[in-house]
């Protein structure tokens, strides 16, 4: 065991996400397996500040790896962000010898942590908590399997009641940045069209598909927005599409953030306690300031600079299947 890590705080961060408990389970346990002692912060970067920190144990994990949310709450801290507000918060840490730190979070919270390290020079290890897999470096985040599911159960039902009026539905899921929950839960519920800001929506394609389709008596219509995509979500579009093809029974729903909630998927629990185990060893081995993925099935460490600043692309076979498994 590295001589130098032996008191490890964790703490979630930016929007909370399915599975961020068993993420802080594995971190807590494996620190204690390896005889760190091991503290839980508090709001994220807020505790750090108002000294909201208190040590934990293995007990103080029991039970949680199928909670959804986080114990620890998560928050957004504007005091954070100024290099005094980072100061006052290390004093924090120093305090009790703190010497390591596993944020769970978004690439705001990554941010935060490489300043940390930078200035401060506290080794950080970061685990990919997010519902939107909008992080370079990991083909799965935390949450992000659960959030499809939750999609996924909730189109299901809302194609159900399409069909059995001839509808069409346009639902918007979540993802500011990142298309992924629109093309999982598009693919995984048959949508007509996924409209994801990846790829610039062109919507004279999308009414042509409609008009197309109407002509071939395709009844169940169904288009996934992410919130985020550039032509301005689902209410933008259901604006168009009733102007220009008014005879339509078009309807929006949007899921919100049922999407953020409910107990992890088995697939999340799993990936959180890889990912939380890997953030301990990667601290004893000395690989710091680094985020914890998964590619390919194998563990993989991407130095936190570069998963906050390369952007996953998707490639644009995804998008050919949409358009050919909607024919
Ligand atoms: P999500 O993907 O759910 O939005 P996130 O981690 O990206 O999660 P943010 O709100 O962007 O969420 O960031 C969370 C917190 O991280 C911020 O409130 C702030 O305390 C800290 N943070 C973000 N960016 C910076 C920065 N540039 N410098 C210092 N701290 C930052």
């Amino acid at each position: 065991m590295s001589k130098q890590i032996t008191k490890v705080a964790v703490l979630t961060s930016g929007g909370d996400s399915p599975g961020m408990n068993a993420a802080i389970r594995a971190v807590v346990r494996t620190g204690i397996y390896y005889g760190m002692e091991m503290f839980g912060i508090m709001r994220g970067y807020n505790g750090m500040l108002e000294d909201d920190i208190f040590p934990m144990n293995s007990r103080s994990v029991a039970n949680i790896i199928q909670r959804g949310g986080t114990i620890l709450k998560t928050a957004r801290s504007k005091e954070f962000f100024t290099y005094e507000g980072r100061q006052k918060a290390v004093a924090n840490l120093e305090k009790r010898g703190i010497n390591g730190v596993v944020v769970i979070g978004g690439d705001g919270s990554f941010t935060g942590a490489l300043k940390l390290s930078t200035e401060f020079n506290i080794p950080c290890i970061g685990l990919p908590g997010t519902i939107d897999k909008d992080l370079y470096g990991t083909d799965f985040t935390i949450g992000f399997d659960t959030a499809v599911n939750t999609a996924v159960e909730a189109i299901d039902k809302i194609r159900d009641t399409a069909d059995a009026h001839d509808r069409l539905f346009i639902v918007e899921v979540m993802g500011r940045h990142a298309g992924y929950i629109a093309l999982h839960s598009g693919i995984s519920t048959g949508a007509e069209n996924i409209l994801i800001p990846e790829a610039e929506t062109n919507i004279e394609e999308v009414i042509a598909s409609l008009s197309e389709k109407e002509k071939r008596k395709k009844l169940v219509n169904l288009i996934v927005v992410a919130e985020g995509d550039e032509f301005g979500g689902a209410n933008q579009i259901a604006k168009i599409v009733k102007e220009r093809l008014p005879h339509l029974d078009t309807r929006v729903s949007i899921l919100g953030h049922i999407q953020r909630g409910g107990s992890p998927s088995a697939m999340d629990r799993l990936i959180a306690s890889r990912m939380g185990y890997h953030a301990i060893e990667s601290l004893m081995e000395g690989r710091h300031n680094v985020m914890v993925g998964v590619l390919n099935n194998e563990i993989a460490y991407t130095p936190l600079e570069i998963a906050i600043r390369e952007k996953q692309s998707i490639s644009s076979d995804w998008l050919r299947i949409v358009k050919i498994l909607a024919s």
